[in-house]
């Protein structure tokens, strides 16, 4: 038995609630103390279903346990026997009882489900004498030797530790099970007799006391707290764990453990046990959707021994049985208000519920049973915007492997090596392993850019290639940043991988594999695998409709579903949505996803078409301002058509031009052949453009000569930069279009770095509004990237016309982590919980976010018509766009392929303000301790005037 503490918790904690015969002690309310489980089966009592009796300890009990070196609170011992008499009395039947036994089971339940992760336990309370006493009872003693040898075996495995670590090891009972299979000459389990079964006990327990050198227990007491013990236990097991870091989900949850009378699906060809889904989890079709076996328990189906039968079959084997599930399915449905996943056993006829829980879905499935509830007036819009995990729409946009085939593919070995899945999607090219290579061979097929790292110059390979792969870097490194501006698939940090440019070859020393330069490989952004050949992809559906035109509306389902969704959450959200992008074609794929702006337009990305990197390099290596002066005549045309043509296509929306920042040392020529090639086009010796890179030469270079330092040091590079702008936003004017520039000064961190640039941007404005002779709209504001801009942001508000949260380097900057080099240890680091998430991906809400708060307030008292918003990768993370939301941000941007996120989040942290309606048990609102049908309670006044607000507040904000 478990040791107690010598200390209960309280005196009178109550740990243990109990559920049966119509009365429950819980609800579903209380999943954070009784787990998602126990809370349900709770409410499905409280509904009149037929559940078997039972009580759930709480999840309190297994914090205590962990916190007190394994111990049980004190008085759990008593509060666990009572719970066992009422159990008792429902079932007529005592526990360890020989004459009349009555069974039970003992199942893990966390707050949100982690299906399969942790141990359960079922036909507890079996042994030599209580066996005798159920045959006496059933009079079918094959199904009571069925049940002991499964009881053994699941006890062996769970609570003696026998079972194999890893999957492909063999288990000692299904070895000796598979022996007496052959023996018997019979190919299912079902074929065995009662004494085959009577002999395999004894098989068991002989097994387990080789191995563990102890006897099988054979008091029910002792059996019924090893398996709490190790239902406790399983909490801190590897695959919960990793599950847990998957998901988000704090250790601190803890797991409640539920304990309850068995109901057999064993007892005979009256009998059996299934798993539905009230919906198709896969496509959200309505209609029941599962699977059953007759005369079988519960792991049977999961097992794949016996091939379960498509739920529809049921009618023919019990009409009842099936018409009470439908019947059930339906009231569930109406209760939870949402799609549910049930299991379910008939014992003689008679159809138990045996837990019940919001099914997981695919995208697509989300949309469409969001859409549907809502026609079907089951759910309100707003509800329904809560049934969608924003960073589920990401799928419904990705180009997608045929999933059979990436399967098969990594089945049989080809699986190469596993990444951070930094840009979503499937992709599948031929590798090449420069940009020059990527865009020549692009041009006669699919290519994949395989990179040790990426840096601006590769940006039109990464752009020519269908994805991109890199050994190095992180999240934010800049290969993942650009990928997802771009909606490239992208797998970043393959640290497995050598890659060796001079060879042009990929190797993974550990597994002997090599691929070569025109190999095929495929990458699957999603889940950061890479695997060697070809997988067939598609574009989504919503691309094709609404990037490629490739489709109609009217002939795509899932996109009609999608445009409604986005409708729903426009009506609601508060935020503005704008894009990240910097070429004409990623503005017109914002557009079509729904940016409001551009938020920020990296314009040292626009150099890279054609020859301009030659004459960036020329101006950044100039010696005299004459010589600057000529590199820069060359660049303002481009520049200034690039505008021309982002303006047009963004009308009048809003575009933030951040002027020019580039970390110098992803500009300059690296090899000897580069340097000479530029000495050549500048008409230098070679000598002085090696000593000009001996000068601007930095140890540190993204703390270094960037940003607004380039523009104060060198103001012509911010004039011509303003040149290209105003006469751009000039030319448009004349096309009757009103763009409106928003100039954005990078890397300020002294109020007087951004008067300077803003000095220039008005003098060069008003001398091209003259020449011209039109009036422009501009602003003039500063990114918020450093931390002493946030400190002294009164300072600087009085000066800006807006900030924009640069949150990249402003993480970067507040925490000490390199953007570039924390892959080394940040992942452990998180993987620790030294931090909970990446803080490159979601805002560190502690560190950055207070700064963004201090920022936000100080910023808009000291300038009331400060507009602020978000540009960092963290733009499109959903609880980051919650909590812009709730510091009251007028914008957030993100990458084009996150902006349906965007908008969907933006319009979640709304309804969740107001504390209405949660999200549902179990998407991304986890945290939640309200619960859906809450949202029955919600009246037509109050949405009216939810929706009144939402609007009017809107109309007010400042874009
Ligand atoms: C940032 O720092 O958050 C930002 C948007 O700028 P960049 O990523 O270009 O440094
Ligand atoms: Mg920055």
């Amino acid at each position: 038995m478990i040791p107690v503490t010598s200390k209960p918790m309280t005196l009178d904690t109550k740990f243990v609630y109990t559920f049966g015969d119509g009365i429950a002690e819980g609800k579903a309310e209380m999943k954070n103390l009784l787990g998602g489980k126990g809370a349900n089966l709770a409410e499905m009592v409280n509904l009149d279903l037929p559940v078997p009796p039972g009580f759930t300890i709480t999840t309190d009990v297994c914090n205590h346990y962990y916190v007190n070196k394994q111990r049980l609170p004190l008085d759990l011992e008593r509060q666990v026997y009572e719970a066992m008499q009422h159990i008792e009395r429902i079932m007529r039947a005592r526990f360890g009882d020989s004459d009349n036994p009555l069974l039970i089971s003992v199942r893990s339940g966390a707050r949100s489900s982690m299906p399969g992760m942790m141990d359960t336990i079922l036909n507890l309370g079996l042994n030599d004498e209580t066996v005798e006493g159920l045959i006496f009872r059933t009079n079918n003693p094959r199904f009571v030797y069925d049940s002991y040898r499964r009881f053994v075996q699941m006890y062996g495995d769970v609570v003696l530790g026998l079972k194999p670590e890893n999957k492909d090891d063999i288990d000692p009972f299904e070895e000796i099970l598979d022996a007496m299979k052959t023996k018997k000459r019979v190919k299912s389990d079902v074929e065995l007799t009662a004494d085959d079964l009577k002999l395999l006990v004894q098989q068991f327990k002989d097994v387990i006391k080789k191995k563990t050198g102890k006897k099988f227990p054979e008091d029910p007491h002792e059996q019924l707290w090893g398996a709490i013990g190790a239902v406790l236990n399983s909490w801190m097991n590897e695959r919960a764990i990793a599950y847990r870091k998957m998901y988000d989900i704090p250790e601190s949850w803890g797991t409640a453990v539920n304990v309850q009378a068995m109901v057999f699906g064993n007892m005979g060809e009256r009998s059996g046990t299934g798993v539905a889904f009230t919906r198709n989890p896969a496509t959200g079709e309505k209609l029941l959707y599962g699977e059953f076996l007759m005369n079988a328990q519960g792991e049977d189906i999961v097992a794949g021994i016996r091939t379960p039968l498509p739920i529809i079959e049921l009618q023919q084997y019990d009409r009842n049985a099936h018409r009470d599930l439908r019947r059930i399915c339906d009231t569930l449905e109406h209760h939870f208000k949402d799609m549910m996943d049930i299991e379910f056993t008939i014992q003689e006829g008679k159809l138990y519920m045996l837990q019940c829980r919001a099914g997981k879905r695919t995208s697509a499935s989300a949309l469409r049973i969001a859409v549907d509830m809502v026609k079907e007036k089951i759910l309100h819009p707003e509800e329904a915007l809560m049934r969608i995990e924003p960073n589920q729409l990401d799928q419904i946009l990705r180009p997608v492997f045929d999933e059979a085939e990436k399967k098969r593919a990594v089945e049989q070995g080809h699986l190469l090596t596993k990444g951070l899945n930094a840009g979503p999607g499937a992709a599948t090219g031929k590798v090449y392993f420069n940009a020059v290579d990527a865009v020549e061979h692009a041009k006669r097929g699919d290519v994949i850019l395989v990179r040790i790292e990426t840096s601006p110059e590769d940006i039109r390979g990464m752009n020519a290639a269908k994805g991109i792969v890199t050994a190095r870097g992180g999240m934010t490194s800049h290969a993942a940043l650009v990928a997802r501006q771009m909606g490239k698939v992208c797998v970043v940090g393959c640290s497995e991988l050598e890659i060796d440019y001079k060879n042009r070859t990929i190797k993974i020393p550990k597994k002997k594999l090599v691929v070569k330069e025109g190999d095929e490989i495929s990458i699957d952004g999603t889940t950061g695998e890479v695997i060697v050949g070809k997988i067939k992809t598609k574009p989504s559906e919503v691309v094709s409709v609404l990037v490629e035109k490739s489709l109609k509306p009217a002939q795509a389902p899932i996109y009609q579903r999608y445009a409604q969704i986005m409708k729903w959450a426009d009506e609601f959200r508060l935020l503005r949505i704008r894009a990240n992008a910097d070429q004409p074609d990623q503005c017109e794929h914002a557009v079509a996803f729904g940016a409001e702006g551009i938020g920020l337009c990296r314009t040292e990305h626009m150099f890279f078409g054609g020859n301009r990197i030659d004459a960036v390099r020329e101006m950044i290596l100039s010696e005299t301002k004459e010589e600057r002066a000529k590199a820069l005549a060359k660049i303002l045309p481009y520049q200034r058509q690039d505008f021309v043509e982002i303006f047009k296509v963004m009308g009048d929306r809003p575009v933030t031009i951040r002027t020019l920042d580039p970390p110098l040392h992803e500009f300059l020529p690296k090899t000897e052949a580069e340097i000479e090639l530029l000495s050549k086009q500048m008409k230098v010796p070679k000598e002085r453009i090696h000593r000009r890179l001996h000068q601007l030469h930095e140890m540190n270079p993204m703390l270094g000569f960037r940003g607004c330092r380039l523009g104060i040091l060198f103001p012509e590079i911010t004039e011509m930069q303003m040149k290209a702008i105003f006469e751009a936003a000039a030319i448009v004017r004349k096309k009757g279009i009103r763009a409106v520039p928003e100039v954005m000064i990078p890397f300020v961190g002294h109020v007087r770095e951004l008067t300077l640039q803003k000095e220039i941007a008005n003098r060069i404005a008003e001398q091209v509004m003259k020449e011209k002779s039109v009036r422009l709209q501009y602003l003039v504001g500063t990114m918020i990237e450093v931390p002493r801009a946030a400190i002294t942001a009164n300072e600087i508000a009085k000066v800006a016309e807006f900030f924009s949260f640069g949150t990249n380097d402003l993480t970067q900057l507040t925490a000490g982590l390199s953007r570039d080099d924390a892959g080394q240890f940040l992942p452990y680091y998180i993987d620790n919980n030294v931090y909970e998430r990446d803080p490159f991906q979601s805002i560190d809400k502690n560190g950055v976010g207070k700064l963004m708060g201090m920022a936000v307030r100080e910023g808009r008292n000291a300038n009331g018509t400060l507009k602020i918003g978000i540009c960092g990768e963290h733009g499109g993370d959903p609880a980051t766009v919650e909590f812009c939301h709730s510091l009251g941000l007028n914008y957030v941007s993100c990458s084009p392929f996150r902006i349906p996120i965007a908008r969907l989040a933006a319009a979640r942290a709304v309804i969740a303000e107001k504390n209405i309606i949660s999200p549902p048990m179990q998407t991304s609102a986890l945290k939640s301790n309200v619960l859906p049908q809450q949202a029955n309670k919600l009246s037509n006044a109050k949405r009216a005037i939810l929706l009144k607000n939402s609007s009017l507040r809107r109309s007010k904000a400042m874009y």
